[in-house]
């Protein structure tokens, strides 16, 4: 689950890490008013949005101005300018996709006079099962760029789970950004306490891009994103609390109401599987064949008939999708359950794109008896390099 960069904020704010003062803001007197409480004179008017590049992004609409994402504003006017410019308009950046992404809230912060900007994060590492950090002088900049063009200026390394953060760690740190005098002992505070929140909240990813040096000498987190892990969220409710649906995925929301393993993707053929293996392979031999995945989904293990209805349903109302292929593997999943869970979701909202089923194991004949007499238009397969070949064939109009 991801967080605006305001929510984020306060959360490094409570571990005591070092941000500017600012307020969030949904309408462009209120975001006059949250400047006016700042110490000014320079306000950051800055678009709240699950996407990264804001800065260097452009709104669709003229009327929204030339600048992008992320404005600095000299009085309390050219806030409120800003803010009626950017509200309702359409940030287009290189996280967001053509399509962009509507800006509905901002966040107005006190301006800071920036001498450096730094790259820092902290991430999981699976290869090494530990909290690994990534630290960079070329801050503000795209990270991935730089680990393309100049890796060597680019430092990680983890921190071990049994010790936790040590002084080292800030040392490594404060070194790898060339940092001297004062500065080193607030970067080894800083590390601590970003670390110390990247635990205690659960979270996937802390970056900070950039964090700054300012004019005066000082550190701070002048952007934030934190992405948490969805499977520690249910011991976080002040993390659920958030949650702001409007920046995600609809048919994904949807999906997580019947707890079903749902990602949208841009292909053309809606799948619907057991088992995230199973899952990954009939995407993959589908890619195989020529086509692509409209989506992953899992329906997991113990299903019941209910959730697959949801689960059909989401894959039918997503209209990229030209085809759909069941292919269920019964072990705890009963295919009966499947074939039930189909039709009563084909009954309700009908079905317009050619379906390919195939069933196996736990009931299976009783599955494909339910299907055949249900007198649906199903296209059977008997295995998933058969049932791949048939989607794809149907999608392509040669079935
Ligand atoms: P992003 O483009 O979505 O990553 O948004 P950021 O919050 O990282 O801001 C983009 C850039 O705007 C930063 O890299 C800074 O160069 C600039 N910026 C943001 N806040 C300030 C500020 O308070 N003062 C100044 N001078 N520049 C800022
Ligand atoms: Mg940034």
């Amino acid at each position: 689950m991801n967080i605006h960069e305001y929510q984020a904020k306060a959360i490094l704010r409570e571990f005591g890490a070092p941000v500017a003062e600012g307020a969030p803001a949904l309408a462009a007197d209120e975001a006059r008013q949250a400047a006016s409480g700042l110490p000014g004179p320079v306000y950051v008017v800055k678009a709240q949005i699950h996407a990264g590049g804001r800065g260097k992004g452009k709104f669709k609409e003229a009327s929204a101005g030339e600048k992008g994402g992320v404005r600095l504003a000299r009085s309390l006017d050219e806030v409120e300018t800003f803010a009626k410019e950017m509200l309702g308009s359409t940030l287009v950046t290189v996280q967001t996709g053509e399509a962009g992404k509507q800006v509905n809230r901002l966040y107005i912060e006190d301006g800071a006079d920036i001498d450096k900007e730094f790259y820092l994060s902290l991430l999981i590492d699976r290869a090494t099962s530990r909290v690994s950090f990534v630290v960079s002088t070329e801050g503000g900049t795209d990270i991935e760029a730089v680990a393309h063009a100049t890796p060597e200026k680019i430092v990680t390394f983890s921190v071990d789970p049994a010790t936790g953060v040590l002084p080292h760690h800030g040392r490594r740190v404060a070194d790898a950004l060339g940092l001297t005098g004062p500065l080193v002992k607030d970067a080894v505070s800083l590390t601590e306490r970003l670390f110390s929140a990247f635990v205690a909240k659960d979270m996937e990813l802390l970056e900070i891009n950039p964090l700054i040096v300012t004019k005066d000498g000082r550190l701070r987190c002048l952007d934030a994103k934190i992405s948490f892990d969805d499977n520690a969220l249910y011991r976080h409710p002040d993390v659920v609390a958030l949650r702001d649906k409007t920046e995600e995925d609809e048919k994904e929301i949807e999906a997580s109401k019947y707890e079903l393993a749902y990602i949208a993707l841009d292909g053309t053929i809606g799948c619907m599987v057991n088992g995230a293996g199973l899952a990954m392979a009939t995407m993959d031999i589908i890619k195989l064949y020529g086509e692509n995945p409209a989506n992953f989904l899992d329906v997991g293990g113990g299903a019941t008939k209910e959730k697959v209805t949801a689960a059909f349903k989401i894959i039918t109302a997503d209209p990229k999708v030209k085809g759909i292929l069941v292919n269920i593997f019964g072990g705890i999943m009963r295919c009966d359950v499947i074939a039930e869970g189909v039709i009563a979701a084909v009954r309700d909202v009908g079905l317009a794109v050619p379906l390919v089923v195939r069933l196996e194991g736990t009931n299976v004949d009783l599955g494909k008896e339910i299907i055949s007499s249900s007198g649906l238009d199903v296209i059977p397969a008997d295995d998933l390099d058969d049932a791949a070949q048939k989607i794809v064939a149907a999608v392509r109009g040669r079935s």
